[in-house]
């Protein structure tokens, strides 16, 4: 029985799983920064530590520090959220050691799919599609590396094995430039990931990103709840996502679907995930599993009907995963834009005091935010202060609605990027559907 569970994060995300808790009847432990004592979850919640200074490497990253919170408050489960120690295979493991549940999957798993190689190499295993690539890390033979290449075509790209957060990337155009490239994303891996091994995979110029959502119970039950297309990105970070994928078929959801499930119950998987790919020219190639509940989790709710963090917190309490395949209906169209306080031009954070805060409203609308007038966004940390997530009978009522939304909200005192999002909602490309992940930064001139 989980009757208490500690969340290990902060801002709207912490909301959310506080609110799934509520609905629960399962009281709440909100650890928080000391910059974060004003924030909407720590107001709420039934219990708070305060688990050190503003920077994250003292607080939200601080394992020691919310494992002693979870001692002295008697809490029985501990949810990550996303970012942070989320996909942190340690963490999860003095989670458990230290006797209590960790909401996601085991430590061994996050650990197999935390690293590129591995991930890619179970996935194969499992029969999901993968991009053509080196089956093992790259050795120090640059004559082998130069036939891989050959053989797997340009441009290739070399990627660190431990990897993240679009960083360890590098593209390779040409012959002449392979072993140089090799040298430095290992050089750079092992200072950056502390993990010198790299591969090479081709390299897709103009795909899409779509992504499968997946819940599994770690009992040899697992489904998928369709796909994502998250296309709309700069600098690998998603601008806005939408539910289903834009022209993506029945046919293709069921067959990445099925895998995608499938591959769950090969790994034992347990809790929510997200496989993601890279879609071109009708093809779906695996790049990495996230093994968290996802920013654009919203979406893949309103368009199925399923809440992904009650059910992660039942799968983690060792229920079975009751919901079927056959259960998964899509119902319309979702779309979500990521509200970031920044300039809408330079991009540069915008943190301050928000003077005036009005949420929007009316059917199909909903806000996952933790601001409110007078609520003041710290410098410390991600710049996401909510989203503003829309739904309706088909993509354009979905889109409709986003463009009403973004006019009705207000937002005082700081920058955001409602400017960009109305913009990107008046894009042609856009609102036609399936862009591919340059597309953004290209429109940008970037
Ligand atoms: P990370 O863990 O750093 O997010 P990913 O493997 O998910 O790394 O890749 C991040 C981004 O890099 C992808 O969304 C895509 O834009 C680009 N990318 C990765 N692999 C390829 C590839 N083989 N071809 C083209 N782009 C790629």
């Amino acid at each position: 029985m989980i009757n208490k569970i500690l969340i290990a994060n902060r801002g709207e995300i912490a909301l959310r799983i506080l609110r799934a808790c509520r609905e629960l009847g399962i009281s709440t432990v909100a650890v928080h920064s000391e910059a974060d004592r004003d924030l909407k979850h720590v107001r709420l919640a039934d219990e708070t530590v305060c688990i050190g200074p503003p920077a994250s490497t003292e607080s939200y990253l601080n394992i020691p520090a919310i494992i002693a919170a979870a001692e002295v408050t008697d809490s029985v489960a501990i949810h990550p959220g996303y970012g942070f120690l989320s996909e942190n295979a340690d963490f999860a493991e003095r989670v458990e050691s230290s006797g209590f549940i960790f909401i996601g999957p085991k430590a061994d798993t996050i650990r197999l799919m935390g690293d590129k190689v591995s991930a890619k190499n179970a996935m194969i295993k499992a029969g999901v599609p993968c991009v053509p690539g080196s089956p093992e890390a790259l050795g120090d033979d640059p004559q082998e590396n130069i036939r891989l290449a050959r053989e797997i075509g340009y441009p290739v790209i070399i990627k660190a094995s431990g990897g993240g957060g679009g960083r360890g990337m590098r593209v390779v155009h040409a012959e002449g430039a392979l072993n140089n490239a090799i040298t430095l994303t290992k050089a750079e891996a092992l200072a950056a990931f502390n993990n010198g091994e790299v591969f090479m995979e081709k390299y897709l110029e103009t795909p899409r990103h779509i992504e499968f959502q997946v819940l599994s119970d770690g009992q040899g039950h697992a489904i998928h709840l369709c796909e994502r297309d998250c296309s709309l990105q700069r600098r690998n970070q998603k601008v806005i996502e939408e539910a289903p994928a834009p022209g993506i078929t029945e046919e293709e959801r069921q067959r990445i679907g099925e895998r995608v499930a499938q591959a769950c119950i090969d790994i034992g998987y347990r809790g929510a995930g997200t496989f993601e790919f890279l879609y071109e020219n009708g093809e779906f190639y695996f790049i990495e599993m996230n093994t968290r509940l996802q920013v654009e989790h919203p979406v893949t709710e309103l368009v199925t009907g399923v809440d992904l963090v009650k059910l992660q917190i039942s799968v983690a309490a060792g229920n079975p995963l009751t919901l079927r395949q056959e259960d998964i209906e899509i119902r319309g169209h979702a779309m979500e834009c990521r509200l970031n306080a920044e300039d809408p031009a330079t991009f540069m954070p915008s943190p301050g005091l928000i003077s005036q805060y009005h949420a929007p409203g009316g059917p199909g609308v909903r806000v996952d935010t933790h601001i409110y007038n007078g609520y003041r966004v710290p410098p410390y940390y991600d710049s996401m202060i909510g989203k503003l997530i829309t739904h309706g009978e088909d993509r354009e009522t979905a889109m409709a609605r986003m463009c009403g939304a973004l006019q009705e909200i207000v937002i005082e005192g700081i920058n955001t990027n409602i400017p960009l999002h109305q913009d990107l909602l008046k894009d042609e490309a856009f609102r036609r559907g399936g862009v591919e992940i340059h597309y953004l930064e290209k429109k940008l001139g970037l």
